[in-house]
């Protein structure tokens, strides 16, 4: 089998793997690079392959980065299947509607500006026509079934405890077997199952997000959370929570329920105002097959994303009038890194009162409006207005998907029964695989590599 390591090498967005077995072309990911415009434009509309000779496509996962440039893919003569699990066929379906909506929407605005300066107008990289026309070639296929995306090739998906219907991919072909980790989530973490470990392989793509990190424990979030609801009721202002749309959305929910049934919230209401987040809560009750046993059990008594003093914002008019409401009230908003949606709107309106408390809950990229705000800027800019920041904030870590240095280092080995042969290490910063490159070579008689784009290798 020939692997061309294309995206989400040495850099964690833009997943793109071309593997080639008896001249059947197929891909592993298909996602978008995220980052500055010129840059991601150039890695997002050139594939350096022919998209009518790929076979099929296995997605991991449905974040953006591993499906994103799914439809731009179709689009240029991609037929095939999209091979993923149920839960990512439909968590993917709603992010690619939404990306399209995006693209579209960027495209137009930038074209304003392009029509005044006399410049040429630009095309979207894919509308919402080519996602529907994508949502149309994913082939469910249920965890731990074997399919055949192309001749001789068997494929396996496992849990990878990362999102919903994440998965790990098990590929077999001539008697040796290949692990793509997809992203690796946590042991313990709310809502789905732990990451599943899988022996006798010969060969290791591994991704390496937090491969030199050590995330903060999990253990005492509830109660870090009851403490910053407590001095949000003392302050009477608005919590507002920005949040991804998957996963961390319903993590914040189940959390939530549990201040709740503790008395912790009384009578605080709690908004979900995100119309993203709430198609995503819909999908999570469609799929109790990707429960834990905590949360499945919590299924068959009721509903883990609801109770009573919760209330799943609809339509802009009922955002809006959440404005106008004085007293203590939690939001939870997407998007996670304030660079859109519905959350910009909250924090115009309550960043300036020092009896707002912002709860930043995940990774704040550089050069967000999110990053901004955790960073303690006095004062931050939104639609060209600047704001002065009195709001109080606080970070709460120990919420990552992602498994950490020791989590992966301990993966490796958990898999490693002596017959792994070689590691590649993706998807992470070129710091990042360093350090774990270092680790495993240490711990594990394991060969490590960390391949640049367009690494040709044969296994
Ligand atoms: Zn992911
Ligand atoms: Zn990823």
């Amino acid at each position: 089998m020939d692997i061309t390591f294309i995206g989400a090498t040495r850099t964690v967005t833009g997943s793109l793997h071309l593997f080639e077995y008896d001249n059947q072309k197929f891909l592993l990911e298909c996602g978008l690079y995220q980052g500055h415009r010129e840059e991601a434009e150039r890695i997002n509309r050139t594939f350096p392959f022919k998209p009518k000779d790929i076979k099929a496509v296995i997605l991991s996962h449905a974040h953006i980065d591993h499906s994103g440039n799914l439809p731009n893919l179709t689009k240029r003569g991609f037929s095939g299947p999209i091979y993923c699990t149920p839960a990512t066929k439909d968590i993917a379906s709603l992010l690619l509607l939404d990306s399209a909506k995006i693209q579209e929407y960027d495209i137009e605005y930038l074209n304003k500006k392009h029509k005044r300066k006399g410049l040429p107008l630009k095309e979207p990289l894919y509308t919402v026509k080519d996602a529907e026309q994508t949502i149309k070639h994913f082939s469910a296929v249920n965890y731990e079934e074997t399919f055949e995306p192309v001749k001789g090739v068997k494929t396996t998906l496992y849990d990878a405890g990362h999102i919903l219907g994440s998965s790990i991919i098990l590929l077999e072909a001539d008697g040796k077997k290949l692990l793509f980790s997809g992203d690796l989530g946590r042991k313990n973490i709310p809502i789905i199952k732990d990451p599943t470990v899988i022996e006798n392989i010969d060969y290791m793509i591994l991704e390496s997000t937090y491969g030199g990190r050590t995330h903060k424990s999990s253990e005492g979030l509830t109660d870090e959370f009851r403490g910053i609801i407590k001095k949000g009721r003392q302050k009477n202002g608005k919590i507002i929570i920005p949040a991804f749309a998957v996963e961390r959305t319903q993590i914040l929910v189940t959390m939530l329920k549990n201040l709740y049934e503790d008395g912790s919230l009384k009578d605080l209401p709690v908004y979900v105002d995100s119309p993203l987040a709430t198609n995503v809560t819909n999908v999570f009750r469609d799929h109790p097959e990707c429960f834990d046993k905590e949360t499945y059990q919590i299924f068959v008594d009721g509903d883990p994303f609801n109770f009573a003093g919760l209330y799943y914002v609809k339509d802009s008019e009922e955002s809006k009038s959440l404005n106008s409401q004085s007293g203590p009230m939690v939001i939870v908003s997407a998007s996670g890194m304030c660079e859109g949606g519905r959350v910009t709107h909250h924090l115009i309106h309550s960043i300036e009162k020092d009896s707002t408390i912002i709860v930043m809950t995940g990774f704040q990229a550089r050069g967000t409006l999110g990053r901004k705000i955790l960073e303690g800027a006095d004062k931050i800019w939104i639609f060209n207005e600047d704001y002065k920041v009195r709001a109080k904030v606080y970070f709460m870590g120990g919420l990552s998907a992602h498994a950490d240095g020791g989590d992966l280092l301990e993966y490796v080995k958990s898999c490693n029964n002596g017959r792994l042969k070689k590691i590649f290490l993706i998807h992470g910063d070129i710091e990042e695989a360093l350090v774990l490159q270092r680790a495993i070579q240490t711990a594990e008689n394991v060969d490590v590599d960390i391949p640049q784009s367009m690494t040709q290798v044969n296994v």
